[in-house]
């Protein structure tokens, strides 16, 4: 029986788990593999008897996992609380190795990692330019290598995009950065596990990413630094890391990350093919059965498992309470900006009106979805878009 049928107060509770852009399961492995660490094997890394030493090197090993998946050094990867703080340490170390650098390049269309970072500064003196999306999501390159100077500090742009799977050209863009000799970072929270990522090339400067995402349990991260680049760390304390990022190690979930990424290897080709079959199942079975649906993002440059449908004449808000009801759990947005009524920022960034972007839901697919699961919320999803429309209606009748 899949886990996903849960048993609560002898009901059998039906859920089925469309947001893995959210946030995704553990992988039992994954489970596994970090569990001695939260037991009996509690020692601290940096102790120098071989009880901590034993955990220092899990922690190694974890390192060489997470850098195989990114075809990195190991020593190029310092561990994180999470995604934001990767994302974080990227831009301020930046900064504050060369402070008469006051220009950032950024898009519109980022995770609150990077965009409300970017705003903060700008509060603080830095002018920011922000890179335009067309309606596909893909931004203007030729703005991009318009806007750096002299003066730019970094230019930080996602991989992947978390409401649309947009992927972004992020060989072209490193290519640019390179030519211009700026400082790049690319939130690649979303990419790690469901794409290919080679960082050889050697011309991006950081990459973040983030275990909750792929598999591994929240609150644990790491930042990719390219060997040949100038770091100054965040986080200021201890030595560990390398000096990088001061802290005792989150030990039990950074072996996590480890086995983690190890096992997004493994399932690199199933994303690219059994996941993407459902997601593409996914769309064509709603588009059938519900007239008036677009697909928000370009479809070729696209994650495999994420789809952003905009479903005409549908108030998102009230899509997702009758799916909420049925125990289907997607989202409008993001996960941040969910419970507000503010219109996907990244939809708005597209060109999309606020009307199509409050009529947007988005479900992501992955390792432990079903050919059925993904039936079953089609027709789910069917019928209540036909009970909200048909409210609509009675309120146009009125
Ligand atoms: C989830 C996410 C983050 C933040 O990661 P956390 O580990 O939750 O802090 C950053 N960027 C993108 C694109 C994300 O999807």
């Amino acid at each position: 029986m899949p886990f996903v049928f849960a048993l609560i107060r002898g009901l059998e509770v039906f859920m089925i788990y469309l947001d893995n852009n959210a946030t995704t399961a553990i992988d039992p492995q994954v489970l596994d593999a970090m569990l001695p660490y939260l037991k009996e094997q509690y020692g601290n890394p940096s102790s120098a008897y071989a009880f901590g030493k034993k955990v220092a090197r899990a922690v190694e090993n974890a390192r060489e996992q997470v850098a195989a998946l990114l075809h990195c050094d190991p020593a190029e990867i310092v561990f994180t609380s999470c995604g934001t703080e990767s994302d974080n340490t990227a831009v301020q170390s930046t900064l504050w190795i060369d402070r008469d650098r006051k220009h950032i390049i950024t898009s519109k269309v980022e995770h609150s990692a990077i965009l409300r970072q970017a705003e903060a500064l700008a509060r603080r003196g830095y002018e920011i330019t922000w890179i335009e999306v067309d309606e596909r999501g893909l931004p203007d390159l030729a703005a991009l290598e318009e806007a750096i100077r002299p003066d730019t500090a970094i230019v930080s742009l996602m991989w992947a995009n978390n409401e649309t799977g947009v992927l972004f050209p992020i060989a072209e863009i490193a290519a640019i950065c390179q030519r211009k000799q700026t400082i790049f970072h690319t939130d690649a929270v979303q990419a790690v596990g469901k794409v290919p990522i080679d960082l050889r090339a050697g011309n991006i400067q950081f990459l973040a990413l983030s275990g909750h995402k792929l598999h591994a349990p929240k609150g644990v991260g790491a930042l990719y630094v390219n060997r040949r680049t100038r770091f100054n760390p965040f986080l200021i304390g201890g030595s560990q890391e390398e000096k990088r990022r001061g802290g005792t190690e989150n030990t039990a979930s950074i072996v996590a990350l480890g086995k983690a990424a190890e096992l997004a290897l493994e399932h690199l080709t199933e994303e690219n093919t059994r996941v993407r079959d459902l997601r593409d199942r996914f769309e064509q079975d709603v588009m059938k059965r519900i007239s008036g649906v677009r697909i928000n993002g370009d479809t070729e440059h696209r994650l495999p498992n994420t789809a952003n449908l905009a479903i005409e004449g549908a108030d998102s808000e009230a899509l997702l309470m009758l799916l909420d009801q049925k125990g289907v759990c997607c989202s409008a947005g993001s996960a941040c900006t969910a419970g507000s009524l503010e219109p996907s920022h990244v939809l708005r960034a597209m060109g999309f009106s606020t009307d199509r972007a409050r009529a947007s839901l988005r479900f992501s697919f992955g390792r432990f979805n079903t050919e059925e699961e993904v039936s079953a919320v089609a027709n789910i999803l069917a019928a209540a878009v036909e009970k909200v429309r048909g409210a609509n209606r009675g309120v146009l009748a009125a």
